[in-house]
């Protein structure tokens, strides 16, 4: 059987990618761009005040001090109409445009009027005992100059990111296209969650669960409802599955009578990469790819869908988003007190994760396994355990995947 990272390996390399599409900037926060974008303007655009103060000539301040005589006003959005001659000054606001001849701005809080010349010209005293040529000055371009790649292909769009695009006139960026999800649950026994469970029932919570798993990665999702345990009932729900990125199903793919899942796929033209990895909870995962997309079969134990969506899910869309490194980012905790476990097949535990005194720490919850999602409650994470008999002593420096962070 595979293991969880050749399984994973085989995600990545059928994975695909999502075709490159203008967006509208404010659509494109979380995406990953397609090209890369150069700016069509200088940044600043010109000279410019980073402070509300005066202009001055560098000669006119000695150890950080100097009277000048003010011979106007230059506000932001305006234009200066006159050159700075020594002896003068211009009281400048933050970001107005810096007049000919000054080579620094004197912040207001370090300025007093003396006198008063007549209604325009005063005197001024300006007291800066750091003074530097230059100070409180941003260059034209110097954050940015024309033609210059400001962001380059698989940068990932933030908050920042947008912000410079916008200052780059970049108002449709070429990204990959956000992955869609359709989510369908397999099985007789299943009831919405509206619905009292009859006997031998039980309510449908792994569609709420990637619903929610959709959501927290901003991914459009469609929900399919329940299939029940029935070739042709399958069939009919899954082709309407097929026309989403990523089909996920739940249930019906382990080794019961009635787990007509795979064979469904087939059926349906969807080519099964692998079926089965080595680990818990989710060992009957089956994943496959068809011409317009991928399928995943989760098994339906709620936390085997948790789990198989953490890890081997969110892979597939970053793959296709243009992730660069798509794999699950694992982090390194120590284990904050003795815990005995032994298993033969590597486990994702539930866990719960903290920072103390600086460094990391991990604690496994209370866990009846795959079905007991209730344990999740106490946790935010899932700690690796490898397999074997354990025990694993306070100390001990373990994977862990944090699952409540939301964003891919
Ligand atoms: P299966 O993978 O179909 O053998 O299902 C494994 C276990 O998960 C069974 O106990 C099912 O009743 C349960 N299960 C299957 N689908 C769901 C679902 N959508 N919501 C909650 N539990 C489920
Ligand atoms: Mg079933």
């Amino acid at each position: 059987m595979l293991s969880v990272q050749e399984a994973l390996a085989l995600v990545v390399e059928h994975a695909g990618q999502q075709p490159a599409v203008e967006t509208p900037l404010e659509k494109s926060f979380g995406l990953l761009l397609a090209e890369d974008v150069t700016s069509d303007v200088d940044s600043p655009p010109f000279t410019k005040s980073m402070m509300d103060g005066y202009a001055v000539l560098a000669a006119d301040i000695k150890d950080g001090q100097g009277e000048v005589v003010k011979v106007g006003e230059i506000a932001a959005g305006q234009v200066p109409s006159q050159k700075l001659e020594a002896g003068q000054t211009i009281q400048i606001m933050t970001g107005a445009p810096v007049p000919e001849g000054a080579e620094a701005v004197i912040m207001v809080e370090n300025s007093q009027v003396v006198a008063e010349t007549s209604s325009l010209e005063e005197v001024i005293e300006l007291k800066d005992s750091n003074f530097k040529p230059g100070q409180n000055i941003m260059p034209k371009g110097r954050e940015l100059s024309k033609g210059e790649i400001v962001l380059k292909t698989g940068h990932r769009i933030g908050a920042p990111e947008v912000g410079l695009l916008a200052t780059v006139g970049c108002v449709s960026p070429k990204v990959f296209q956000r992955p869609t999800l359709a989510v369908l649950s397999t099985g007789d026994e299943i009831v919405p969650p509206s619905q009292k469970p009859g006997p031998g029932q039980i309510r449908n919570s792994n569609e709420s669960t990637v619903v929610a798993l959709a959501q927290a990665a901003g991914i459009n999702y469609k929900r399919l409802g329940v299939a029940k345990d029935d070739e042709a009932d399958l069939a009919e729900k899954i082709k309407v599955g097929l026309n989403s990125d990523v089909l996920i199903l739940s249930g019906g793919v382990s080794a019961g009578k009635r787990d007509l899942v795979p064979k469904v796929l087939e059926q349906l033209g969807v080519k099964q990469v692998f079926h089965k990895a080595r680990f818990k909870p989710g060992k009957p995962i089956w994943f496959g790819t068809h011409e317009n997309g991928l399928v995943f079969g989760l098994p339906g134990n709620p936390v085997s869908v948790l789990a198989c969506f953490e890890v081997f899910v969110k892979t597939a869309l970053k793959k296709r988003m243009g992730f660069e490194n798509p794999l699950p980012q694992l982090e390194e905790a120590s284990l904050r007190e003795d815990f005995k476990y032994s298993t033969r097949r590597p486990t994702y535990h539930p866990a719960k994760l903290r920072t103390e005194g600086g460094k990391l720490t991990i604690q496994p919850v209370s866990w009846y396994g795959s079905p007991d999602l209730r344990a999740l409650n106490a946790a935010n994470s899932l700690v690796v355990l490898p397999s074997g008999d354990g025990p694993y002593n306070a100390g001990d420096s373990l994977q862990v995947l944090s699952f409540r962070q939301g964003l891919l």
